[in-house]
């Protein structure tokens, strides 16, 4: 029997007495403002409490000094289906990870799956199969909430073109990484890309060495050629390549540099490095690429975000936009950034409770990962002081 679909909104929803609003926007990383308003999920207002209206809301929530930060988005993961994960038989792993912060994934393929589709049909009707079932389990309000943008067929030789246009009329918007199919040489995954594009199916590469028996390598040359709008994973899902190679993906492409948690943490410090002196931030976007070999991390995100806020020397309030509004605007989501107009995705943090730093900002610059004290999804309410990250030391209280 199918589940029912919950339709519920948010009506109009106030937080007040933010402490530090995060934009997501790495270009003006911290709002002047202590205050949003909420209207059925959307953004209606930013400002001082004095300068909103905020008469007759459902829901006020008192901050009490915390920060608000949009939710983070993991750019690279493998779901199944439900919240379910084969690949080390795991239960709730989605909803774990919303704890951790997150409000959005974005498949990287459902390659996990046993008995996976490798014929042309098969990979069709499991990506249209995966994109639906991951709809309508969002709406139906599983796995935490959390928007899980799947149904990313993983490409095989014999594919025409026409099967690109079937899928992007069918509702498909990703592929799987390119490489973990029958298509590896970068000429062939060029025009694939090529079609995937012009029907306007967004494309993600694998880079780096094999990741789990089965799997192959993609050098740069193959990443360069191939041209996917997002390099996957470019600190090696783990394998990296050298990091002469990974200069060379910086420097001869534009396209979105993706690092990700369960890779190599030494290639994703000199990366994000790299990519500030090249004078192109914009273009690292963090994932996870869990389930995988090392598990699921529930907080993989907010320990990557630590790790090149402290290792990489950059300031932590430009790092939460690599995790916000750099994958939002890399990958044309409306979610992601604190902007009037946007989805009401939010995590509220505070630094963990006896963390050295002074504040939120500083206690990530020295490495500690924040507390989580609250996550929102289009004005709801997902969950309150969250289980898995450190205490916060102060979390948002209902006032109503
Ligand atoms: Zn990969």
């Amino acid at each position: 029997m199918a589940g029912a679909v919950i339709l519920e909104k948010s009506g109009k929803v106030v937080i007040r007495n933010v402490g530090l609003m995060l934009s997501g926007d790495i270009e003006a990383p911290i709002l002047d403002a202590d205050t949003v308003v909420v209207d059925d999920g959307l953004i209606v207002a930013i400002g001082r409490e004095k300068d909103c209206d905020t008469d007759g809301a459902q829901r006020v929530i008192d901050c009490r000094g915390t920060a608000l930060c949009p939710g983070l988005i993991d750019s690279h993961v493998h779901p199944v289906f439900g919240d379910w994960t084969p690949r080390q038989n795991q239960l709730g792993w989605i909803e774990s990870c919303m704890h951790g912060g997150v409000t959005t994934m974005i498949s990287a393929g459902e390659v996990h799956l046993p008995g996976r589709p490798k014929d042309i049909v098969g990979v069709k009707a499991l990506a249209i199969t995966a994109q639906r079932a991951f709809d309508g389990m969002r709406a139906a309000g599983v796995g935490g909430g959390v928007k899980v943008l799947a149904g990313a067929p993983v490409i095989e030789k014999g594919m025409t073109e026409q099967d690109f246009a079937d899928m992007a009329q069918a509702g498909v918007t990703l592929l799987g990484e390119i490489g973990l199919g029958s298509v590896k040489a970068g000429d062939e995954a060029a025009t694939m890309v090529a079609w995937a594009r012009k029907h306007g199916i967004q494309s993600t590469i694998h880079t780096g060495g094999p990741s789990i028996p089965g799997s192959g390598l993609i050098d740069e040359h193959v990443v360069l050629e191939a041209d996917a709008d997002v390099i996957g994973h470019v600190n090696g899902g783990h394998t990296s390549l050298s990091y002469r190679s990974v200069c060379t993906l910086c420097e001869k492409s534009s396209r979105a540099l993706e690092i990700v948690h369960n890779g190599n943490e030494r290639i994703a410090i000199l990366t994000a490095r790299h990519a500030i002196e090249l004078k192109c931030p914009h273009r690292i976007i963090l994932g996870t690429d869990a389930p995988a070999g090392s598990g699921v991390q529930p907080l993989g995100m907010l320990r990557m975000i630590a790790l090149l806020a402290s290792m990489a020397e950059i300031p932590a309030e430009i790092v939460f936009g690599f995790a916000t509004g750099n994958i939002a605007r890399m990958r044309n989501l409306r979610q992601g950034l604190i902007e009037v107009g946007r989805p009401a995705d939010f995590v509220f943090l505070d630094k963990a409770q006896h963390s050295a730093g002074k504040d939120l900002l500083d206690s990530v610059r020295l490495g500690d990962i924040p507390g989580v004290g609250m996550v929102m999804i289009d004005g709801l309410v997902r969950c309150q002081r969250s289980r898995n990250t450190p205490p916060a030391t102060e979390v948002p209280v209902f006032v109503s």
